[in-house]
């Protein structure tokens, strides 16, 4: 009976939340928030629909490489990435280059990635697509072609430098003139390029990425595992693995104080965004746009529609001041239930 009760309970709870689809994410005192899931697969993008999400924050290109031994040809991108832009039917879709190395691994790739003692500050993400031009160039050229179909947004992962960044965009526009001559279709203007800041040093000179790219996703999963030289993947270290440390939340407020006064947009697409006990605070901390796994959007939803924004914000300044982790968990607890 008690268990039958729980089931009965939990399904009323999802019917409130799937009432929510529609309902426009906003704070009491009427501050917009827009609220976008991230997607690992394709078959994610149902939810993500269902959910009501404003648009896809994060399309992970991983899928495409992976449970393979050859690497998948433009083509192939370009007809994964326009089906998520007509599956989103006008809203945004932020696709990221390949993110391969470390935590992510893929067979395709194997040739192309040596053995590494410390793989994740080895040759991942970016690093390994400024080195394997083939792999940027193709993906680049596949982005291209499928923004003539949609919003589509390119972001660069472990981005540490304006170099880097400009690298990307010399190899952006030979691919440009490349698809121009053969007449490809692609938006104009052509997407919008951002940078992921997962790196204390790009948190730290967001002040100066900020000139070369058009948006900033902050992904907190990376940050905080560079921030506490914590792996993200190892159990014997999970405990100091805190995206709360006060270290973590002031590179998050840097990055989003740099991106705002440089008027360039900012997300927020690591997993503190799908934890509704964090959505006081990252709004607090000055973040309007947050992407997460399409099942946490409709919670951190309901938290958006019930925090006045004031509210958070003083609170937010009250947490900036704490030193331990601890404290600034209870403060936000304290919050939590007090709203
Ligand atoms: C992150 O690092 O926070 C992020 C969103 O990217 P990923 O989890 O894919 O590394
Ligand atoms: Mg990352």
């Amino acid at each position: 009976t008690r268990f039958e009760r729980r089931r009965e309970a939990l399904a009323r709870r999802q019917r409130q939340l799937e009432r929510l689809r529609s309902v426009p994410a906003m704070t009491r005192d009427e501050v917009r928030i827009v609220l976008q899931c991230n997607l690992e697969l394709p078959t994610e993008l149902a939810l993500a629909r269902q959910v009501g999400a404003e648009g896809v924050g994060l399309l992970r290109s991983e899928f495409l490489y992976m449970n393979r031994d050859t690497l998948p040809s433009e083509d192939e991108q370009y007809v994964a990435f326009r089906d998520i832009l007509e599956g989103m039917e006008g809203r945004p879709v932020t696709v990221r280059t390949l993110d391969v190395g470390s935590d992510k691994l893929a067979y395709s790739l194997g040739e192309h990635i040596s053995p590494s003692a410390n793989p994740a500050l080895g040759l991942r993400a970016i690093r390994l697509s400024l080195k394997v031009r083939k792999l940027l160039e193709t993906q680049l050229a596949a982005m291209l072609r499928a923004s003539a179909h949609g919003k589509l947004r390119i972001l660069l992962p472990m981005i540490n430098t304006s170099s880097e960044i400009k690298r990307v965009r010399e190899a952006m526009d030979k691919v440009v003139r490349r698809l121009e001559r053969k007449r490809a279709a692609m938006a104009d203007p052509l997407p919008e390029l951002g940078i992921m800041i997962e790196t204390p040093g790009a948190a730290l000179s967001a002040d100066s990425l900020v000139k070369n790219c058009d948006y900033f996703s902050i992904g907190t999963n990376d940050l905080t595992m560079y921030t506490l030289a914590a792996d993200r993947g190892d159990e014997q270290v999970a405990h100091l693995y805190d995206p709360l440390h006060p270290a973590v939340l002031r590179l998050i407020r840097y990055a989003a104080q740099a991106g705002a006064a440089a008027g360039i947009p900012v997300n927020l697409c690591g997993e503190m965004a799908g934890d509704p006990r964090l959505t006081a605070l990252l709004l607090g901390l000055g973040l309007r746009d947050l992407s997460m796994a399409a099942p946490n959007l409709p919670r951190v939803k309901q938290r958006v529609l019930g925090l006045e924004m004031t509210d958070a914000q003083r609170r937010a300044e009250q947490i900036m001041e704490q030193s331990d982790s601890g404290v600034i968990a209870a403060l936000l607890d304290d919050f939590n239930t007090l709203e």
